[in-house]
């Protein structure tokens, strides 16, 4: 590869350059081959993935972060494995003993797996507006699954203070509580924001994403934050009914907030433990309606081949917007927070929303106030 003939009788002539670029090629192979032990071992290091369509229309290389390609098919795998191990050096729980969670769904299915590969009981409480499919594959992987009301966190029966009772009430169990545990948060300080780094050479001009506990919005922003001496941007994006986006916007004076949104697992009502020490350090914040959102779910199947979820979507959106706020020539990064397998039925089910495919010229699905409506 690294070899340059010149004229015929001369010696070849070593290009350094090929030479550099075959280097770092073969050390990424090797990084890639080094075996890893278990589920938590495969956890992290997944692809930056261009975004072809969107860059070409901005003038910028918009990237994200193919999340769905962790072990357990979301970016909560690495808060989990996180949270369980902050338990474990904190002594909170011991061999045998029952992590107990709260969650929209990706965390406990990350949990349900650390605990598998660790020897814990896995407990998981969430609201029951959320996707069948999360259910089914917790209970596949033997986690016991609690569905209860959505109600707000004020209520004392939200599912958050319905697993911090549970785990209270048993001997040897923990409440990882995601939400306040700024362990989740050292995930992304510790492993998504180097490796967004790295990725982008330091060459990366933007970052956005929305948040659920916060963890990967605030870890991420601290790290790249801190790396570029504060010259990376970084918004916040935000679904319809969450409060973020009024709060960022006012300069933490309001925490106004309306409508519901067909997203799972981002949107939130207050400012957690998680992304406290780091909302000063946003820059701006972006309302995503869902309506572009459920575009962007099957602009990206139909253009990209990529399958994600709507908050995936509503970052690849936020991204977007950012580089047209930016400018031509910038790079942004976002977050494939995972695949849309786990939304089948919800954002692709023939009955409910038939596929849109420009080919077929099928029908096509909008959000409206957090519900898929058909246009014909
Ligand atoms: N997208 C999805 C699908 C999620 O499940 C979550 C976590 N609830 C997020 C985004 C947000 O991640 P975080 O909790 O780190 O803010």
């Amino acid at each position: 590869v690294c070899r340059v003939h010149t004229k015929s009788r001369q010696r070849p002539r070593v290009d350094q350059t090929k030479m550099f670029k075959a280097t770092r090629i073969l050390r990424q192979v090797a990084d890639f081959r080094s075996p890893v032990t278990g589920f938590v071992g495969a956890i992290g290091n997944t692809p930056l993935v261009r975004i072809k369509g969107l860059s070409k229309e901005t003038g910028c290389d918009i990237y994200a972060k193919a999340e769905w390609m962790n072990p357990g098919g979301s970016v909560k795998d690495r808060a989990a494995l996180f949270v369980v191990k902050d338990a474990e050096e904190r002594g909170l729980i011991k061999p045998g003993g029952t992590v107990v969670e709260g969650t929209a769904g990706n965390t406990g299915i990350g949990l349900a797996h650390v605990c598998r590969d660790k020897g814990y009981k896995c407990v998981i409480f969430m609201p029951n507006t959320q996707s069948q499919e999360k259910v089914d594959l917790l209970r596949m992987l033997g986690a016991e699954v609690y569905p209860v009301p959505a109600v707000a966190f004020e209520n004392p029966q939200n599912y958050n203070h319905q697993a911090r009772r549970f785990a209270e009430e048993r001997e040897n169990a923990v409440w990882t509580n995601q939400f306040d545990n700024i362990a989740n948060r050292r995930a992304h300080i510790e492993t998504t924001g180097p490796e967004i780094w790295t990725q982008t050479k330091g060459e990366i001009d933007g970052f956005t994403c929305a948040t659920g506990t916060g963890g990967t919005l605030a870890g991420i922003t601290r790290y790249l934050k801190e790396k570029s001496e504060g010259r990376v941007k970084v918004f916040l994006a935000d679904p319809p009914g969450s409060c973020l986006y009024s709060y960022v916007k006012s300069g933490g004076k309001s925490t106004e907030r309306s409508g519901g949104s067909i997203t799972e697992g981002i949107g939130q009502g207050r400012v957690t433990d998680n992304m406290a020490q780091d909302i000063g350090l946003i820059d701006d914040a972006l309302s995503i309606p869902d309506e572009k959102t459920i575009e962007m779910v099957y602009r990206l199947l139909d253009e990209e081949g990529l399958y994600v979820g709507a908050s995936s979507a509503l970052n690849v959106v936020a991204a977007y917007e950012m580089a047209r706020q930016m400018g031509p020539g910038k790079k942004i990064v976002t977050i494939i927070c995972d695949g849309a397998y786990r939304y089948q039925t919800r954002l692709f089910s023939k009955k409910s929303t038939p596929c849109w495919t420009k080919k077929e010229g099928v029908s096509r699905a909008i959000a409206v106030e957090g519900h898929i409506k058909i246009i014909y």
